[in-house]
């Protein structure tokens, strides 16, 4: 087993985690197994109680586990299979460390970050690693060099590559080299500082991923390697790229990452052929052609709450070759402008899960624009709900109409409360989650697009559809297209004459890859494509 370990430095958001996921893509076109990790120095035991602002997206695995982001990266970019062991938070540690010193397990011992903490970090990699029986093992510690929280995971790394010797563990360092408008040149200064602050640390970084808005020339490179004491070939320049974030891996190959990787790990591997990878980047740059797709959600302003979304629709568009815009809409716009101002003349609509009242009258009227204008509709979770509610609302007359969510006394609670959920009073890692076999009915859209009778795809929710008024949607045009195996839960409905409305109770998006289009944003954007080119 070789181990990776990627630290960051200077800046957060630098795109260690997308380095970290193309470095696994090409080394899986190496034909390599790879495996990716996380560590997380926050005290949360993990990002699920945390708000979008705070952390953007919640990534949800198919074992029910709340994660960082990054790790939608890792799916998207590799094959590898992620669980709960793939994300590491400082909160999980010190939880299992307090629970160990409870427990007795240290009995006559001071507890203490050095060695218990770090061994318990440590005891993370060696389980991972053993479950995962892969031959490279990336770890991407969160957070920037020099954060107080992170400096016992960089301690732990230190240990663990010392443990294991020279070439079986590899330090790669993305840190970043800005330009400075007033000197007009790039500037070497802040990285320096970081790789001083590692080595200070202990830790030699071997690579070091240069992120940078402009070329790093031949003596800036040169300078970088001098004084941060890294070989000249081992400066990479990752720019920022120009169309799409599936540009980095052809990108670090380009600057010989993979190359590099292999000869310090001594990895005796052919040369990754990335022609289907170039393929994809191709359709997306270049493709045939082009469709405008609508989000309409409350994080519009940021560009990390809907993430897996965002990707998912991309990848439909590959599907397609089809190059897709996306219109990032506020669902409060819409509430005071109205739906056919900000969503006229678009191939689709696509309302993101969510929680909390905030804009949720304004996806309904954009829910309603769609089905009243046979303009394609995907709802993801909350967006099966606001679908739900607008049908009863609107079609089936069901004044003031909602989820018990957002109004409990409403008179018509169409979404109401799991039942499982009712007893559950503790936030954390207490909803629906993970994957769940999903049983498709003969005939529908759904089953269709799917090729498929049983799906698993992921939850992370605490509302359904109420049960009671199956029986009154079921008489209009609302097709239930898909149940929980046992019958009980409604997991996903489109409308009968409509050229395309679907939504579903989970989220497809958790399970799209740019080589492995989700089937219903393949369809989705065709819809939208058709739509469009019917006008
Ligand atoms: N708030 C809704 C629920 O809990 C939808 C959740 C979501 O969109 N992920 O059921």
């Amino acid at each position: 087993m070789k181990y990776i370990f990627v630290t960051g430095g200077v800046v957060s958001s630098l795109g260690k985690g997308l380095t970290a996921a193309s470095l696994g893509t090409l080394l899986e076109n190496r034909g390599l197994k790879v495996v990716l990790q996380k560590f997380d120095p926050y005290l949360n035991v993990d990002p699920g109680t945390m708000n979008p602002y705070q952390h953007g997206e919640v990534y949800v695995l198919d074992d029910g586990a709340e994660t960082d982001l990054d790790l939608g990266h890792y799916e998207r970019f590799t094959n590898c299979q992620l669980t709960r062991l793939n994300n590491l938070t400082s909160g999980q540690v010190y939880q299992t460390v307090l629970n160990n010193e409870r427990e007795g397990k240290y009995l006559g011992k001071t507890v203490q970050v050095i060695p218990h903490v770090t061994n318990e970090i440590q005891n993370r990699i060696h389980v991972l690693a053993e479950h995962s029986k892969a031959d490279v093992m990336i770890t991407e510690i969160g957070g920037t060099t020099g954060d107080i929280e992170g400096l016992p995971f960089l301690e732990a790394i230190r240990e663990f590559a010392l443990e294991v010797g020279p070439h079986n563990a590899l330090f790669l360092h993305v840190t970043f080299v800005p330009f400075i408008k007033a000197a007009g040149e790039l500037k070497t200064k802040p990285t320096q500082q970081s790789v001083a602050k590692l080595r200070e640390i202990g830790i030699a970084p071997h690579i070091l991923v240069c992120r940078c808005e402009r070329p790093l020339d031949k003596d800036l490179r040169r300078k970088i390697s001098v004084f941060c004491n890294v070989p000249f070939e081992a400066v990479i320049e990752e720019k920022d790229v120009d169309h799409s974030i599936y540009e980095v891996p052809l990108m670090l190959q380009r600057e010989g990452v993979d190359e590099l990787v292999c000869r310090q790990l001594h990895l005796d591997t052919p040369v990754p052929d990335m022609t289907h990878w170039q393929e994809i980047l191709r359709k997306i740059i270049a493709p045939q052609r082009r469709v405008r797709i609508a989000v309409v959600g409350k994080y519009i302003e940021l560009q990390d709450a809907y993430k897996s979304v965002y990707e998912a629709i991309i990848h439909g568009g590959v599907a397609n070759d089809c190059g897709v815009e996306i219109q990032k809409v506020d669902a409060e716009d819409i509430e005071r402008e109205g739906a056919e101002k900000l969503l006229k003349g678009l191939g689709g609509i696509l309302v993101p899960g969510g929680f909390g009242e905030r804009g949720i009258e304004g996806k309904i009227l954009a829910a309603r624009y769609a089905r009243e204008t046979s303009l394609p509709y995907l709802g993801l979770c909350l967006g099966m709900q606001i679908a739900t509610i607008e049908f009863a609302r609107n079609v089936l007359n069901l004044t003031n109409a909602h989820s018990t969510e957002f109004n409990p006394d409403t008179p018509h609670p169409v979404i109401a409360m799991l039942d499982e959920q009712t007893k559950v009073t503790k936030k954390g890692g207490t909803m629906r989650l993970g994957a769940q076999p999903c049983q498709l009915v003969v005939g529908t859209k759904a089953a269709r697009l799917y090729g498929a009778f049983v799906v698993k795809e992921r939850h992370r929710h605490r509302y359904e559809f109420n049960n009671a008024y199956r029986e009154i949607f079921q008489k209009a045009d609302f097709i239930f297209s898909g149940f929980t195996p046992d019958g009980k839960l409604v997991e996903i409905i489109e409308l009968a004459n409509h050229p395309f409305f679907i939504a579903s109770q989970f989220h497809p998006e958790f399970h799209s890859k740019p080589h492995q289009p989700h089937p219903l944003f393949k369809g989705f954007i065709a819809a939208a494509h058709a739509h469009s080119h019917s006008r």
